[in-house]
């Protein structure tokens, strides 16, 4: 657990969520501000600060973090319509959250390439 991580903070049961599926390494949970009908974070309970940061042994992590992914857009019915994961990764990508999450997105046409 990383000290004033806000997604750290959400995996111990400090800062509440609406996590919609969980096993011992991720947790995915609603994002609190949606851009799509389905919007989940998908995180790994240990911190890792972005995606540059992943290295050969992240392998499996990594493995279980898309399939609960590809779980969640399942339950949410977006198998057939189509879904977008996607990482930020800096200041330029956007991102504003220094914990690894991927983005799951889904239930609207998503424009490509992205603004
Ligand atoms: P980033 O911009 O780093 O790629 O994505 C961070 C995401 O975290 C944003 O989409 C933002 O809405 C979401 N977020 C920020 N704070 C919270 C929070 O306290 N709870 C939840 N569920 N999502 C959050
Ligand atoms: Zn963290």
């Amino acid at each position: 657990m990383a000290v004033d991580c806000l997604f750290c903070r959400i995996v111990s049961g400090d800062v509440a969520a609406d996590v919609v599926a969980q096993d011992e390494r991720v947790l995915a949970f609603r994002d609190i501000n949606p851009q799509a009908p389905t919007h989940v974070l998908v995180i790994p309970r240990e911190h890792v600060a972005s995606a540059a940061d992943l290295a050969e042994h992240h392998g499996d992590l990594l493995a279980a973090m898309f399939s609960m992914a590809n779980g969640v857009a399942a339950a949410d019915g977006r198998v057939e319509t189509g879904y977008r994961l996607v990482f930020n990764v800096g200041p330029d990508a956007g991102q504003s959250v220094d914990h690894l999450h991927l983005h799951v997105l889904g239930g609207r046409r998503l424009a490509w390439p992205p603004g």
